[in-house]
Protein backbone atom coordinates (compact mmCIF):
# COMPACT_ATOMS: atom_id res chain seq x y z
CA UNK A 1 0.00 0.00 0.00
CA UNK A 2 1.01 3.47 -0.79
CA UNK A 3 0.00 6.98 0.76
CA UNK A 4 0.14 9.83 -1.18
CA UNK A 5 -0.01 13.37 1.00
CA UNK A 6 -3.43 15.08 0.88
CA UNK A 7 -1.35 17.91 -0.82
CA UNK A 8 0.34 16.43 -3.90
CA UNK A 9 -1.66 13.70 -4.97
CA UNK A 10 1.15 12.87 -7.57
CA UNK A 11 4.21 11.74 -4.55
CA UNK A 12 3.56 8.28 -2.89
CA UNK A 13 5.53 6.95 -0.15
CA UNK A 14 5.26 3.11 1.72
CA UNK A 15 4.06 2.50 4.71
CA UNK A 16 7.31 2.72 6.45
CA UNK A 17 8.05 6.00 5.35
CA UNK A 18 4.48 7.35 6.52
CA UNK A 19 5.28 6.16 9.54
CA UNK A 20 8.31 7.44 10.22
CA UNK A 21 7.68 11.56 8.54
CA UNK A 22 4.41 11.20 10.09
CA UNK A 23 3.09 13.82 7.85
CA UNK A 24 4.59 14.67 4.62
CA UNK A 25 6.87 17.40 4.28
CA UNK A 26 4.97 19.57 2.15
CA UNK A 27 2.38 19.64 5.52
CA UNK A 28 0.29 17.88 4.37
CA UNK A 29 -1.30 14.14 5.70
CA UNK A 30 -0.98 10.98 3.78
CA UNK A 31 -4.02 8.99 2.58
CA UNK A 32 -3.98 5.36 1.21
CA UNK A 33 -3.74 5.18 -2.45
CA UNK A 34 -7.13 2.92 -2.31
CA UNK A 35 -9.51 1.63 -0.16
CA UNK A 36 -9.32 -1.65 0.55
CA UNK A 37 -12.44 -4.20 0.80
CA UNK A 38 -12.67 -6.68 3.21
CA UNK A 39 -12.93 -10.57 2.73
CA UNK A 40 -16.56 -10.99 3.43
CA UNK A 41 -15.77 -14.11 5.41
CA UNK A 42 -14.12 -11.38 8.20
CA UNK A 43 -18.22 -10.30 8.53
CA UNK A 44 -19.96 -13.33 7.90
CA UNK A 45 -17.98 -15.41 10.54
CA UNK A 46 -16.87 -12.89 12.73
CA UNK A 47 -18.24 -14.52 16.09
CA UNK A 48 -15.98 -17.03 15.49
CA UNK A 49 -12.50 -15.49 14.88
CA UNK A 50 -10.13 -13.57 17.42
CA UNK A 51 -9.94 -10.57 18.05
CA UNK A 52 -5.88 -10.76 17.09
CA UNK A 53 -6.91 -12.48 13.63
CA UNK A 54 -9.57 -9.94 13.08
CA UNK A 55 -6.67 -7.21 13.96
CA UNK A 56 -4.32 -8.69 11.85
CA UNK A 57 -6.81 -9.28 8.83
CA UNK A 58 -8.15 -5.38 9.01
CA UNK A 59 -4.44 -4.20 9.31
CA UNK A 60 -2.41 -6.57 6.49
CA UNK A 61 -3.10 -4.32 3.72
CA UNK A 62 -2.37 -0.88 4.75
CA UNK A 63 0.96 -2.34 5.66
CA UNK A 64 1.69 -4.00 2.48
CA UNK A 65 5.00 -5.38 2.21
CA UNK A 66 6.30 -3.17 4.80
CA UNK A 67 6.71 -5.55 7.94
CA UNK A 68 6.86 -9.10 7.24
CA UNK A 69 3.26 -10.94 8.27
CA UNK A 70 4.55 -12.57 11.27
CA UNK A 71 6.10 -9.81 12.79
CA UNK A 72 2.99 -8.03 12.04
CA UNK A 73 0.91 -10.63 14.10
CA UNK A 74 3.27 -9.87 17.11
CA UNK A 75 2.70 -6.50 17.04
CA UNK A 76 -1.37 -6.42 16.71
CA UNK A 77 -1.39 -9.19 19.24
CA UNK A 78 0.63 -6.65 21.62
CA UNK A 79 -1.68 -3.99 20.30
CA UNK A 80 -4.87 -5.46 20.95
CA UNK A 81 -4.12 -6.60 24.33
CA UNK A 82 -6.89 -5.94 26.75
CA UNK A 83 -10.67 -6.37 26.79
CA UNK A 84 -12.86 -3.87 24.66
CA UNK A 85 -16.27 -4.57 26.33
CA UNK A 86 -19.65 -3.70 24.33
CA UNK A 87 -21.28 -3.16 27.62
CA UNK A 88 -25.83 -2.82 27.26
CA UNK A 89 -26.89 -0.12 28.84
CA UNK A 90 -30.50 0.57 27.98
CA UNK A 91 -32.94 -1.45 25.35
CA UNK A 92 -31.02 0.71 22.11
CA UNK A 93 -27.92 2.19 23.75
CA UNK A 94 -24.80 0.15 24.16
CA UNK A 95 -21.21 1.83 25.77
CA UNK A 96 -18.10 0.53 23.72
CA UNK A 97 -15.79 0.61 26.68
CA UNK A 98 -12.20 1.55 24.86
CA UNK A 99 -10.54 2.87 27.95
CA UNK A 100 -9.24 -0.57 29.64
CA UNK A 101 -5.79 -0.22 28.08
CA UNK A 102 -2.92 0.64 30.30
CA UNK A 103 -3.66 4.70 30.07
CA UNK A 104 -7.06 4.23 30.58
CA UNK A 105 -8.21 6.06 27.18
CA UNK A 106 -8.54 5.10 23.69
CA UNK A 107 -5.16 6.45 22.90
CA UNK A 108 -3.36 3.21 23.75
CA UNK A 109 -4.49 1.29 20.85
CA UNK A 110 -2.59 3.36 18.26
CA UNK A 111 0.49 4.47 20.50
CA UNK A 112 0.67 0.52 21.15
CA UNK A 113 0.94 0.08 17.04
CA UNK A 114 2.70 2.84 16.10
CA UNK A 115 5.01 2.43 18.52
CA UNK A 116 5.84 -1.09 17.92
CA UNK A 117 6.14 -0.55 14.08
CA UNK A 118 8.51 2.13 14.89
CA UNK A 119 11.31 -0.40 17.13
CA UNK A 120 10.87 -1.97 14.27
CA UNK A 121 11.66 0.33 11.28
CA UNK A 122 14.54 1.24 13.24
CA UNK A 123 15.85 -1.70 14.31
CA UNK A 124 19.68 -1.98 13.74
CA UNK A 125 19.92 2.25 13.05
CA UNK A 126 23.11 3.28 14.54
CA UNK A 127 21.35 6.64 15.29
CA UNK A 128 18.96 6.76 18.23
CA UNK A 129 15.03 7.72 16.79
CA UNK A 130 13.84 10.77 18.92
CA UNK A 131 10.19 11.02 19.36
CA UNK A 132 8.72 14.31 20.13
CA UNK A 133 5.69 15.13 20.89
CA UNK A 134 3.18 17.52 22.48
CA UNK A 135 0.22 16.92 24.66
CA UNK A 136 -2.90 18.45 26.22
CA UNK A 137 -3.09 15.38 28.39
CA UNK A 138 -3.96 11.82 27.32
CA UNK A 139 -1.70 11.47 24.07
CA UNK A 140 1.34 12.04 26.20
CA UNK A 141 0.13 9.25 28.46
CA UNK A 142 -0.29 6.81 25.80
CA UNK A 143 2.75 7.17 23.69
CA UNK A 144 5.00 7.12 27.06
CA UNK A 145 3.81 3.83 28.20
CA UNK A 146 3.49 2.74 24.14
CA UNK A 147 7.51 3.48 23.96
CA UNK A 148 8.75 2.39 27.41
CA UNK A 149 11.78 0.44 27.16
CA UNK A 150 11.50 0.33 23.49
CA UNK A 151 15.34 0.05 22.09
CA UNK A 152 16.67 2.10 19.84
CA UNK A 153 13.74 4.91 21.05
CA UNK A 154 14.04 8.05 22.84
CA UNK A 155 10.55 9.75 23.91
CA UNK A 156 10.68 13.64 24.69
CA UNK A 157 6.92 14.67 26.08
CA UNK A 158 6.05 18.61 26.14
CA UNK A 159 3.33 18.91 28.63
CA UNK A 160 1.98 22.68 29.74
CA UNK A 161 2.44 23.12 33.70
CA UNK A 162 -0.57 22.90 35.44
CA UNK A 163 -3.07 22.01 32.75
CA UNK A 164 -3.38 18.32 32.70
CA UNK A 165 -4.93 16.56 35.06
CA UNK A 166 -2.88 14.87 38.19
CA UNK A 167 -3.67 11.30 37.19
CA UNK A 168 -2.57 12.37 33.57
CA UNK A 169 0.61 14.32 35.06
CA UNK A 170 1.67 10.94 36.89
CA UNK A 171 1.69 8.74 33.17
CA UNK A 172 4.30 11.29 31.89
CA UNK A 173 6.14 11.63 34.61
CA UNK A 174 6.96 8.39 36.80
CA UNK A 175 8.31 5.97 33.97
CA UNK A 176 11.53 7.04 33.69
CA UNK A 177 14.06 4.96 31.38
CA UNK A 178 14.09 6.17 27.69
CA UNK A 179 10.80 8.23 28.34
CA UNK A 180 11.40 12.12 29.31
CA UNK A 181 9.38 14.64 30.96
CA UNK A 182 9.21 18.57 29.87
CA UNK A 183 7.11 20.32 31.85
CA UNK A 184 6.72 23.61 29.82
CA UNK A 185 5.80 27.22 31.44
CA UNK A 186 2.98 27.62 28.98
CA UNK A 187 0.27 26.74 27.38
CA UNK A 188 -0.49 23.06 25.06
CA UNK A 189 -0.49 25.51 22.10
CA UNK A 190 2.92 26.93 23.48
CA UNK A 191 3.93 23.25 23.47
CA UNK A 192 2.86 22.23 19.77
CA UNK A 193 4.70 25.27 18.54
CA UNK A 194 7.73 24.24 19.98
CA UNK A 195 7.33 20.72 18.71
CA UNK A 196 6.78 22.12 15.19
CA UNK A 197 9.81 24.08 15.22
CA UNK A 198 12.22 21.43 16.32
CA UNK A 199 11.30 19.16 13.40
CA UNK A 200 12.42 22.00 11.01
CA UNK A 201 15.59 23.28 12.75
CA UNK A 202 18.76 22.32 11.17
CA UNK A 203 20.97 22.01 13.73
CA UNK A 204 18.74 19.48 15.46
CA UNK A 205 18.02 17.48 12.47
CA UNK A 206 21.44 16.90 11.80
CA UNK A 207 22.55 15.83 15.21
CA UNK A 208 19.26 13.89 15.68
CA UNK A 209 16.53 11.52 13.88
CA UNK A 210 13.64 13.53 15.11
CA UNK A 211 9.98 11.99 14.77
CA UNK A 212 6.60 12.59 16.03
CA UNK A 213 3.88 10.75 17.28
CA UNK A 214 1.06 12.96 17.13
CA UNK A 215 -2.51 11.72 15.98
CA UNK A 216 -2.34 12.16 12.16
CA UNK A 217 0.98 9.78 12.40
CA UNK A 218 -0.77 6.46 10.29
CA UNK A 219 0.23 4.20 12.10
CA UNK A 220 -1.90 5.88 15.12
CA UNK A 221 -4.86 6.50 12.70
CA UNK A 222 -5.28 2.91 11.05
CA UNK A 223 -5.34 0.72 13.72
CA UNK A 224 -8.47 2.57 15.23
CA UNK A 225 -10.89 0.43 13.09
CA UNK A 226 -9.90 -2.36 15.29
CA UNK A 227 -12.58 -0.93 17.64
CA UNK A 228 -15.57 -1.11 15.12
CA UNK A 229 -14.58 -4.75 14.26
CA UNK A 230 -14.76 -5.64 17.70
CA UNK A 231 -18.00 -3.75 18.34
CA UNK A 232 -19.52 -5.62 15.67
CA UNK A 233 -18.49 -8.67 17.19
CA UNK A 234 -20.19 -8.34 19.95
CA UNK A 235 -23.68 -6.51 18.17
CA UNK A 236 -26.23 -8.72 19.53
CA UNK A 237 -28.71 -8.18 16.35
CA UNK A 238 -26.19 -8.73 13.60
CA UNK A 239 -29.85 -8.29 11.23
CA UNK A 240 -29.99 -4.64 12.37
CA UNK A 241 -26.24 -2.87 11.23
CA UNK A 242 -25.68 -0.26 14.66
CA UNK A 243 -25.74 3.45 14.66
CA UNK A 244 -22.13 4.32 15.45
CA UNK A 245 -21.45 7.09 17.72
CA UNK A 246 -17.94 8.77 18.33
CA UNK A 247 -16.65 11.16 21.18
CA UNK A 248 -14.75 13.71 18.72
CA UNK A 249 -11.88 16.30 19.02
CA UNK A 250 -9.22 15.61 16.31
CA UNK A 251 -11.41 13.48 14.26
CA UNK A 252 -8.83 10.54 14.11
CA UNK A 253 -10.99 8.13 15.75
CA UNK A 254 -14.55 8.50 13.99
CA UNK A 255 -12.37 8.88 10.54
CA UNK A 256 -11.05 5.32 11.41
CA UNK A 257 -14.47 4.19 12.26
CA UNK A 258 -15.63 5.71 8.63
CA UNK A 259 -12.85 4.15 6.83
CA UNK A 260 -13.84 0.98 8.13
CA UNK A 261 -17.46 1.08 7.05
CA UNK A 262 -16.22 2.07 3.32
CA UNK A 263 -14.40 -1.32 3.48
CA UNK A 264 -17.37 -3.31 4.68
CA UNK A 265 -18.16 -3.01 8.10
CA UNK A 266 -22.19 -2.78 8.17
CA UNK A 267 -22.56 0.55 9.82
CA UNK A 268 -25.87 1.90 9.84
CA UNK A 269 -25.19 5.92 10.34
CA UNK A 270 -22.34 7.79 12.07
CA UNK A 271 -22.53 10.33 14.89
CA UNK A 272 -20.08 12.71 15.18
CA UNK A 273 -20.16 13.92 18.97
CA UNK A 274 -18.60 17.38 19.59
CA UNK A 275 -18.42 19.63 22.98
CA UNK A 276 -18.80 23.37 22.65
CA UNK A 277 -16.26 23.18 19.85
CA UNK A 278 -18.53 22.88 16.96
CA UNK A 279 -16.43 23.93 13.70
CA UNK A 280 -17.38 20.16 12.66
CA UNK A 281 -21.40 20.35 13.38
CA UNK A 282 -21.78 24.45 11.62
CA UNK A 283 -19.86 22.74 8.70
CA UNK A 284 -22.91 19.98 8.54
CA UNK A 285 -25.19 22.60 8.59
CA UNK A 286 -23.53 25.05 6.56
CA UNK A 287 -21.22 23.22 4.08
CA UNK A 288 -18.49 26.30 5.28
CA UNK A 289 -15.64 24.49 6.84
CA UNK A 290 -14.55 27.70 9.52
CA UNK A 291 -11.79 26.67 12.33
CA UNK A 292 -11.99 28.65 15.51
CA UNK A 293 -9.85 29.29 18.09
CA UNK A 294 -10.67 25.94 21.05
CA UNK A 295 -12.72 27.12 23.91
CA UNK A 296 -11.90 24.38 27.57
CA UNK A 297 -14.85 22.62 28.05
CA UNK A 298 -15.23 19.39 30.48
CA UNK A 299 -14.54 17.05 27.75
CA UNK A 300 -10.76 18.52 27.58
CA UNK A 301 -9.18 15.97 24.84
CA UNK A 302 -12.08 17.40 22.58
CA UNK A 303 -11.48 20.63 23.08
CA UNK A 304 -10.05 21.51 19.23
CA UNK A 305 -10.87 24.36 17.32
CA UNK A 306 -9.27 23.10 13.99
CA UNK A 307 -9.80 19.35 13.77
CA UNK A 308 -6.71 17.70 11.67
CA UNK A 309 -8.19 14.69 10.38
CA UNK A 310 -11.23 15.98 9.16
CA UNK A 311 -10.17 16.80 5.60
CA UNK A 312 -9.30 12.43 5.58
CA UNK A 313 -12.90 12.38 6.17
CA UNK A 314 -13.91 15.01 3.43
CA UNK A 315 -11.35 12.56 1.19
CA UNK A 316 -13.11 9.37 2.30
CA UNK A 317 -16.50 11.52 0.46
CA UNK A 318 -14.35 12.49 -2.10
CA UNK A 319 -15.56 15.88 -0.80
CA UNK A 320 -19.34 14.92 -2.01
CA UNK A 321 -21.24 16.89 1.28
CA UNK A 322 -24.64 15.11 -0.24
CA UNK A 323 -22.87 11.74 0.56
CA UNK A 324 -21.12 12.87 3.67
CA UNK A 325 -24.42 13.87 5.25
CA UNK A 326 -26.55 10.53 4.21
CA UNK A 327 -23.53 8.51 6.53
CA UNK A 328 -22.50 11.01 9.32
CA UNK A 329 -24.62 13.61 11.70
CA UNK A 330 -22.64 15.90 13.95
CA UNK A 331 -24.05 17.25 17.46
CA UNK A 332 -22.79 19.84 19.61
CA UNK A 333 -23.40 19.20 23.30
CA UNK A 334 -22.81 22.21 26.34
CA UNK A 335 -21.00 21.19 29.15
CA UNK A 336 -24.28 21.89 31.61
CA UNK A 337 -25.80 19.33 29.63
CA UNK A 338 -22.75 17.13 29.70
CA UNK A 339 -23.02 17.24 33.61
CA UNK A 340 -26.81 16.64 33.67
CA UNK A 341 -25.68 13.07 31.48
CA UNK A 342 -23.41 11.82 33.84
CA UNK A 343 -25.57 12.60 36.94
CA UNK A 344 -28.49 10.67 35.17
CA UNK A 345 -27.23 8.11 33.43
CA UNK A 346 -25.60 7.13 37.03
CA UNK A 347 -29.21 7.15 38.78
CA UNK A 348 -31.03 5.73 36.10
CA UNK A 349 -28.89 2.74 34.80
CA UNK A 350 -26.23 2.49 37.26
CA UNK A 351 -23.07 3.33 34.67
CA UNK A 352 -20.66 6.16 35.38
CA UNK A 353 -20.09 8.02 32.37
CA UNK A 354 -16.64 10.07 31.91
CA UNK A 355 -17.26 13.80 30.33
CA UNK A 356 -16.63 12.86 26.86
CA UNK A 357 -18.34 9.36 27.01
CA UNK A 358 -21.01 11.68 28.09
CA UNK A 359 -20.94 13.58 25.23
CA UNK A 360 -21.69 10.72 22.95
CA UNK A 361 -24.26 9.17 25.29
CA UNK A 362 -26.66 12.22 24.61
CA UNK A 363 -25.80 13.08 20.98
CA UNK A 364 -26.70 9.40 20.22
CA UNK A 365 -29.62 9.40 22.33
CA UNK A 366 -30.76 12.75 20.38
CA UNK A 367 -30.23 10.44 17.24
CA UNK A 368 -32.43 7.24 18.38
CA UNK A 369 -35.12 10.12 19.70
CA UNK A 370 -35.34 10.49 16.20
CA UNK A 371 -35.00 7.48 14.75
CA UNK A 372 -36.84 5.18 17.33
CA UNK A 373 -36.07 1.96 15.33
CA UNK A 374 -32.53 2.26 15.42
CA UNK A 375 -30.00 1.47 18.17
CA UNK A 376 -26.49 1.96 18.97
CA UNK A 377 -23.33 2.17 20.28
CA UNK A 378 -20.98 5.06 21.59
CA UNK A 379 -18.02 5.45 22.15
CA UNK A 380 -16.76 5.54 25.71
CA UNK A 381 -13.27 6.81 25.20
CA UNK A 382 -11.68 7.55 28.50
CA UNK A 383 -12.33 5.86 32.43
CA UNK A 384 -13.91 7.96 34.33
CA UNK A 385 -11.30 7.66 37.00
CA UNK A 386 -8.79 10.00 34.35
CA UNK A 387 -11.27 12.66 35.44
CA UNK A 388 -12.53 12.12 39.15
CA UNK A 389 -12.45 16.08 39.93
CA UNK A 390 -14.91 16.52 37.21
CA UNK A 391 -17.36 13.42 37.53
CA UNK A 392 -17.04 13.00 41.69
CA UNK A 393 -18.94 16.63 42.55
CA UNK A 394 -21.51 15.77 39.95
CA UNK A 395 -22.32 12.49 41.09
CA UNK A 396 -21.64 13.66 44.67
CA UNK A 397 -19.85 10.10 45.43
CA UNK A 398 -16.10 9.52 45.81
CA UNK A 399 -15.34 6.54 42.86
CA UNK A 400 -13.26 3.60 43.63
CA UNK A 401 -9.71 3.80 41.84
CA UNK A 402 -8.39 1.07 39.56
CA UNK A 403 -5.28 -0.76 40.63
CA UNK A 404 -3.09 1.03 37.52
CA UNK A 405 -3.99 4.17 39.31
CA UNK A 406 -3.12 3.68 42.89
CA UNK A 407 -0.04 2.50 41.89
CA UNK A 408 0.67 5.53 39.99
CA UNK A 409 -0.28 8.47 42.15
CA UNK A 410 1.98 7.12 44.70
CA UNK A 411 4.64 7.22 42.59
CA UNK A 412 7.09 10.20 42.28
CA UNK A 413 6.85 12.55 39.24
CA UNK A 414 10.34 13.15 37.82
CA UNK A 415 9.98 15.94 34.77
CA UNK A 416 12.17 18.83 33.68
CA UNK A 417 11.23 22.27 34.11
CA UNK A 418 11.51 24.81 30.88
CA UNK A 419 10.56 28.14 30.12
CA UNK A 420 8.19 28.45 26.67
CA UNK A 421 11.20 28.75 24.90
CA UNK A 422 12.79 26.84 21.54
CA UNK A 423 16.43 27.26 23.05
CA UNK A 424 15.22 25.57 26.12
CA UNK A 425 14.12 22.85 24.06
CA UNK A 426 17.06 22.60 21.87
CA UNK A 427 19.31 22.55 24.91
CA UNK A 428 17.55 20.12 26.42
CA UNK A 429 17.87 18.16 23.57
CA UNK A 430 21.51 18.29 22.98
CA UNK A 431 22.70 17.35 26.25
CA UNK A 432 19.85 14.49 27.06
C1 LIG B 1 -8.30 12.11 22.13
C2 LIG B 1 -9.61 11.88 22.79
C3 LIG B 1 -10.84 12.08 22.12
C4 LIG B 1 -10.91 12.64 20.71
O1 LIG B 1 -10.47 11.73 19.75
P1 LIG B 1 -10.14 12.23 18.27
O2 LIG B 1 -9.63 11.04 17.55
O3 LIG B 1 -9.13 13.32 18.42
O4 LIG B 1 -11.42 12.77 17.69
C5 LIG B 1 -12.02 11.77 22.76
N1 LIG B 1 -12.01 11.29 24.04
C6 LIG B 1 -10.87 11.09 24.72
C7 LIG B 1 -10.95 10.60 26.11
C8 LIG B 1 -9.62 11.37 24.13
O5 LIG B 1 -8.48 11.17 24.82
Amino acid sequence: MNYFSLNNRNAFVDFKEATIRGQAPDKGLYFPEKIPSLDKTLISDIDNISNEEIAFRVIRPFVGNGIPEDVLFDIVKQTVNFPIPLVKIKEDMYALEMFHGNTLAFKDIGARFMSRCLAHFVKGNDKKVTVLVATSGDTGGAVADGFYNVDGVDVVILYPSGKVSMVQEKQLTTLGSNIHALEVNGTFDDCQQMVKKAFTDNDLNEKLFLTSANSINVARWLPQQFFYFFAYKQWPDKTNAPVVCVPSGNFGNICSALLANISGLPVKHFIAACNANDVVPNFMKTYEYKPKKAVATLSNAMDVGDPSNFIRILELFQHQTKELSSKLTAYSISDEETAATIKSVEKEFNYLLDPHGAVGYLSLKRHLDLHPNDKGIFAETAHPVKFYDVVEPIIEKKIDLPPSVQNIIHKEKVSTKIENDFGALKDFLFVM
